[in-house]
């Protein structure tokens, strides 16, 4: 499955009172699918309430797409999710609940690449592009805001769980992001840039999920990490949870939906039954999934439409952050229109000593390296970015590679809606049968944490509407109420 990559596991203590399940009058029994950020997070909610819930996993790990990656000197890369944002209250929430140490990251002042020419981030007297005039003098984040606002929206309204209205959703669904900024002024030179910035598929995205993912990007500067690994966070979840709530190492083959309860088998035969099923499996994989009765046709469509990526990233670890003395740094730290496509820096404050950075790649870069075998794709990608930038990194020690969609388990990265696809939003929200779905890609924050918690509880409440989210997050649409 990894080149190289072997997935950290760390066992902590619960840090958090454990979740009791005593089965009371009237109070149901649940089945979880996946015990990723989203399945957990219902989980552990609906277990607070006094339901029964069991957990049940295709891998014999926890976690889903929180992966961590150990290196040398006690350091700790990230095959999937990489960072966090102060604008992600759920995940800031369940980072404090859980008591576990952050580090704190750079915000990306990149050397771009773009069409045979380079410039740095911080330089913005000199960029060699086909800018427009009111694009010259200002960050990508402040054109990127000020393009955002002429049309009607910020980095924080599109966060809000209640976004969008009807109009919005009307006004967003045709349209690629990159064409509501060109609809306001962006120059082509603009949206080359955004894309060295941001990865390939951002800017040719659908303008409704695109727009959280840059408002991300966009509206805040604070990243952050777990120390010692991001997956310590679903671990924290899962001891709290409690083990034997949780069966690993089990895909679930079928749901039947017909009897007076709802049964899940899965591939070893073990049949488990429940009032309610959450679903958290991608919609990449769910076809596999036998449903009696069949999916309606709504839902089908849905899992058949869905447009997944296969990002692969490539992990280096250096001798020491050279960049820093280049003034080149962060989140990303080197974006262009090259094979490499980006280089993040997730060094920031972590111990160690050595530069930690991996490159991100979508699309037909993806592709392109997937073409190679897998022990020599790290080579490839970083021979690629060594020559067009040969000072930047310095001396590498150790280089490994992750492909997402060679994982059984999804076979893709991020799910996302495709040009038109807003009907999706009504399809996920709304259970089948006694199944409810969760998992990022069932939000407009797909590819992000905070949309795999916000859809966890969505899911719990639809179960019980009183399940809640882990300590206290300031969840906009609470404070608002
Ligand atoms: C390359 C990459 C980079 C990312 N970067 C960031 C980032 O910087 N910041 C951020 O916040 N987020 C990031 N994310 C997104 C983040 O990792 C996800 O939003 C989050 O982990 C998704 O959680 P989930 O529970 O929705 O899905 P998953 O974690 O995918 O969980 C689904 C679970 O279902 C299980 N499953 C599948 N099939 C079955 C079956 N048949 N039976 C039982 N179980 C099954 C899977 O094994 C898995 O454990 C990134 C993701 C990737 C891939």
């Amino acid at each position: 499955m990894l080149a190289g990559v072997a997935a950290a596991a760390p066992l902590l203590a619960a840090t958090v009172p454990a979740a009791k399940a005593d089965i009371r009058p009237g109070q149901k029994e649940v089945l979880v699918l996946g015990a990723g950020m989203a399945g957990l997070t219902a989980a552990l909610s609906l277990l607070r309430r006094g339901h029964k819930v069991t957990v049940i996993e295709f891998q014999n790990r926890i976690g889903g797409r929180l992966l961590s990656v150990p290196l040398m000197g006690g350091q700790f890369s990230e095959a999937g999710g990489g960072h966090f944002r102060s604008n992600m209250p759920y995940t800031l929430s369940y980072i404090r609940r859980f008591k576990l140490p952050i580090l704190a990251l750079n915000d990306g002042l990149p050397r771009y690449f773009v069409d045979g020419k380079t410039a740095d981030g911080w330089n913005l007297a000199d960029r060699p592009w086909p800018l427009t005039r009111e694009e010259r003098n200002v960050t990508l984040a402040s054109s990127f805001n000020r393009y955002l606002f002429r049309a009607g929206l910020d980095t924080d309204t599109v966060l809000d769980a209640t976004w969008p209205d009807a109009g919005a959703l009307e006004a967003l669904d045709d349209v690629t992001i990159g064409d509501l900024l060109r609809n306001h002024g962006a120059s082509e030179a603009f949206c080359q840039l955004l894309s060295a910035h941001a990865g390939t598929f951002s800017v040719q995205a659908q303008a409704l999920a695109a727009a959280p993912r840059f408002a991300y990007h966009f509206g805040s500067p604070a990243l952050f990490r777990v120390q010692g690994g991001n997956n310590r966070l679903p671990m924290a979840l899962a001891n709290t949870i409690g083990i034997e709530n949780i069966v690993l190492g089990e895909p679930v083959t079928e749901i039947d939906d017909n009897g007076p309860k709802i049964r899940v088998v899965t591939a070893s035969g073990k049949a488990y039954s429940g009032d309610a099923v959450i679903s958290t499996i991608p919609f990449s994989v769910l076809g596999d999934v036998k449903v009696n009765p069949g999916w309606s046709s709504g839902k089908l469509k849905m899992f058949q439409k869905m447009l997944w990526d296969k990002t692969v990233k490539v992990i280096a670890q250096t001798k020491s952050p050279v960049w820093l003395e280049q003034g080149a740094y962060g989140w990303p730290m080197a974006g262009g229109d090259r094979p490499w496509e980006r280089v993040i820096d997730i060094t920031g404050n972590e111990g160690g000593g050595y530069g930690n950075v991996f490159f991100y790649l979508n699309d037909k870069n993806a592709e392109a390296v997937l073409a190679h075998p897998r022990q020599s794709r790290a080579d490839v990608v970083v021979k690629q970015f060594q020559q067009d930038m040969p000072s930047l990194l310095g001396d590498i020690v150790m280089t490994k590679s992750f492909a997402w969609s060679e994982q059984p388990w999804i076979k893709g990265s991020f799910g996302a809606m495709p040009l038109g696809g807003g009907w999706m939003i009504k399809e996920w929200l709304q259970p089948e049968g006694r199944i409810h779905f969760a998992g990022d890609f069932t939000t407009l924050k797909t590819g992000w944490v905070e949309g795999a918690i916000e859809s966890g509880l969505r899911a719990a409440r639809q179960v019980d509407p009183d399940a809640k989210a882990e300590g206290n997050p300031a969840i906009r649409q609470e404070k608002k109420s």
